[in-house]
């Protein structure tokens, strides 16, 4: 199904007089372009900043030009959240600016396809049961989801089921049984920290779980967090946090940046800063449409990735939850952009392309074959990047 097929609703434009909504107003949120503009992410602490963001999109309608009005029914399922940073990444006129398109409603989002469901990964089922948020599907690692909220909210969230929903809120108690359960099963060695996002408990609580995790559980080899804090709010990434992620030897972060244009100098500085606490960088991009789907775009985000130490890990197919369908790219384009990588830009910047199993199946690799055997004649060819072929004998059945 085409995206125009399903645009039966009239595109509203808000315009800085609409009287749509009762606009939510703070103090605090930047209401035009100039107070955006003059506004300096470093010099306000992280929390504060996080008191600053935007929580309805009419919000924006002094600072972005072309704003869709979208039904208030949107935030029955999905909340809005924005940090003044991202606002500030956004191309003030464009809609189709690949951050605006990241993060604001847009009317297509209230379609939902019969394919699509609450908890695509089946998530839900695999949470351990005994009142704890660990996510339990593989034999030796586990996510332990700590916290349900974000720094902003992304309309392609695979978990707006959980995140922002305040009934999904993970207490205390919650994450005291998740401790329980990583402590009392030696099978587990590989613990992610997920939500929501990780990075939004402050460092104390941080400390604790990680202090506890070491402590209770030796058997646990692979501590790892993965959060997008990072590059929606870079100041959250502080010397104390990195006091924190090296003591209790935290070996890998995981961001998520899915455009260049969010590699901005300011993230760049907080990511040395992760760099030098010793802690290994990963990028988990998504496949968006209209935001990253594109050859020139992913060469163009891995190498700069890897350029600021960023390792490209995973780019994920967009997962089935309800209204994600207008950003889904299709698995014939997904395999196209693959096959761009691999042989154009360096080794280490080339990501693994998977698809997250409907139904909760894992993680399975996109790969675009190379190495092939013709089953009749057992003959095995090669076809490289430029697509030039050459019959591998020496892998041949004698
Ligand atoms: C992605 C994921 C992991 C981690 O997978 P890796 O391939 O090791 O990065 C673990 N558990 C669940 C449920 C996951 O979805
Ligand atoms: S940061 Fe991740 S969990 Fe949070 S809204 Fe975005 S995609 Fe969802």
């Amino acid at each position: 199904m085409t995206l125009s097929a399903l645009t039966d609703y009239p595109t509203v434009v808000l315009s800085p007089v609409s009287q749509g909504y009762a606009i939510a107003t703070s103090s605090k949120i930047l209401k035009t372009r100039e107070e955006l503009a003059a506004y300096n992410s470093e010099q306000e602490s992280w929390n504060l900043q996080l008191a600053r963001r935007y929580t309805h999109h009419s919000q924006l309608v002094g600072v972005l030009e072309n704003l869709e009005e979208v039904p208030e029914s949107l935030y029955n399922f999905f909340n809005f959240r924005l940090t003044p940073y991202i606002a500030q990444l956004m191309d003030p006129n464009d809609p189709d600016c690949p951050i605006r398109r990241q993060y604001l409603p847009t009317h297509h989002e209230l379609v939902v396809q019969p394919y699509e469901v609450r908890d695509s990964l089946a998530e839900d089922a695999n949470i351990t049961g005994d009142g704890s948020s660990v996510v339990h599907r593989y034999p030796q690692r586990v996510l332990f989801l700590v916290h349900n909220t974000c720094g902003a909210y992304c309309r392609y969230c695979t978990r707006k089921r959980m995140v922002s929903n305040a009934e999904a809120a993970i207490t205390s108690d919650t994450i005291e049984a998740g401790l329980l359960y990583i402590a009392s099963h030696s099978e587990i060695e590989d613990v992610l920290l997920s939500g929501g996002d990780p990075l939004i408990l402050n460092d104390r609580k941080l400390d604790y779980i990680l202090g506890r995790i070491r402590a209770d559980a030796p058997h646990v080899r692979f501590l790892r967090i993965g959060s997008r804090l990072p590059v929606q709010l870079p100041t959250r990434v502080t010397e104390e946090l990195c006091v924190v992620l090296s003591r209790h030897n935290v070996q890998m972060v995981n961001l998520h940046i899915n455009h260049p244009k969010e590699i901005t100098n300011l993230l760049i500085s907080r990511i040395a800063m992760l760099r030098r606490a010793g802690v290994m960088l990963g990028n988990q991009a998504v496949l968006l449409r209209g935001v990253n789907d594109s050859v020139t775009v992913q060469r163009e985000l891995c190498m700069k990735l890897v350029e600021i130490g960023v390792r490209p890990y995973y780019v994920y197919s967009n997962d089935s939850a309800e209204g994600n369908w207008q950003f889904t790219v299709p698995l014939d384009e997904m395999n196209r952009i693959a096959h761009g990588l691999r042989g154009w830009i360096s080794g280490p910047a080339v990501p693994t392309f998977v698809v997250d199993g409907t139904g909760g199946l894992g993680k399975m690799p996109v790969m675009p074959t190379y190495i092939s055997q013709d089953r009749e004649t057992g003959e095995v060819w090669a076809t490289n990047y430029r697509g030039q072929q050459a019959r591998q004998h020496n892998l041949e059945t004698l």
